[in-house]
């Protein structure tokens, strides 16, 4: 299916500002719409909130001109009555409003009886609920034309991205979902200008429906987002490769796959078998633990065990992240397991 590609400024500057975005955005046939914020939720105070009402009128004029289509952030019912009035018919909720449920009601009934496309961008914690939640509202208002934006998750540890992808709690939205499309917001995830294109070709692997990607004329001189926004040369070589020909109808037919599934079943049966052992001795260590009046944990031997883990992973190749928080995981079931909760 070919993909759905929103690209535009993070934020509607000036008439001139737009208007130079949009004749870029213009020669490029593969951009389904542009994007550009007009109301900005700032996290702290004191930075450039959108320009509000005028930069709807230029997207208004502008469309016309151009035959291009925008779509911007809703935050408020108001919001949304302005959008219809200057005839914008996609939008989007943003991360801090799919967050609060009483305002995703409150513009769920501004949107009521339009046919306007409704985009809603992940909350900005890893609850698949609330983002759920906030899609399952629009359904219940008769919104037709939904689908979901992944914008990453803020984390304490955000492991070098803005907002880390935490890309299995969208397989999840779409297990649970899945006739809503997802596209990935690369920018807001990456926060970096470097990350964009590897994020973006990271989401074609996960077999997204397209992208919502930030790009700016000047990005260098952009009010909001900076460090993040592509130049249309960036947004020109991104989309080459984003958009390159997909595989062939046959490939999962390769003869080689199927030993190498079937490799991958017997090691992840052995990974179980190998866990339900380790779980087992965790039993027996507490009987022992209990019988000795020892805590159940012992931070000096975690420790311990952690560096030697982290030390064979190293001489494995295994990645340190993916090591440590494997032995999170199974320490946390080993501690359940001897607490016998
Ligand atoms: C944006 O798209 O510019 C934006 C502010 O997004 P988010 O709600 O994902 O932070
Ligand atoms: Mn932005």
């Amino acid at each position: 299916m070919g993909k759905t590609v929103i690209a535009g400024p993070c934020s509607v500057e000036s008439r001139e500002q737009l208007r130079e975005a949009t004749e870029v955005l213009g020669q490029m046939p593969e951009v389904t719409m542009i994007r550009a914020g007009v109301w900005k939720p700032r996290t702290r105070p004191g930075g450039f909130e959108g320009l509000g009402e005028p930069a709807l009128r230029w997207m208004q004029e502008l469309s016309a001109e151009f035959g291009v289509s925008y779509c911007c952030e809703v935050a408020r019912p108001e919001h949304v009555a302005l959008c219809q009035q200057y005839g914008i018919s996609a939008v989007w909720l943003g991360a801090r409003t799919t967050g609060n449920p009483f305002m995703v009601e409150e513009i769920c009934q501004a949107l009521r009886g339009s046919d306007m496309q409704v985009m809603v961008k992940n909350p900005t914690s890893p609850d698949v609920s609330l983002w759920l939640g906030a899609i399952e509202r629009l359904q219940a208002t008769g919104i037709e034309r939904i689908s979901a934006v992944h914008r990453g998750f803020a984390m304490y540890n955000n492991r070098g991205y803005r907002n880390a992808p935490l890309w299995e709690v969208v397989l999840e939205l779409r297990r649970k979902v899945p006739e809503v499309p997802v596209l990935c917001d690369p920018s807001h995830i990456g926060g970096r200008r470097e990350l964009v294109a590897p994020l973006a070709m990271a989401a074609r692997q996960l077999d997204y429906d397209g992208l919502m990607v930030e790009m700016h004329p000047h990005p260098e001189a952009a009010l909001t987002d900076a460090a993040q926004q592509l130049s249309p040369a960036d947004l020109r070589t991104l989309l080459d490769s984003y958009l390159a020909p997909p595989a062939a109808a046959d490939a999962a037919s390769d003869p080689r796959l199927t030993p190498l599934r079937q490799q991958i079943d017997d090691v992840d049966h052995e990974l179980l078998t190998l866990l339900s052992r380790r779980m087992e001795l965790s039993r027996n260590i507490a009987a022992v633990k209990r019988d000795r009046g020892m805590t159940v944990y012992q931070s000096k031997r975690w420790n311990d065990v952690v560096a030697d883990r982290l030390q064979l992973a190293q001489t494995l190749g295994l990645d340190a992240g993916f090591t440590r928080d494997l032995l999170e995981k199974i320490h946390a079931e080993s501690v359940r397991v001897q607490l016998d909760m």
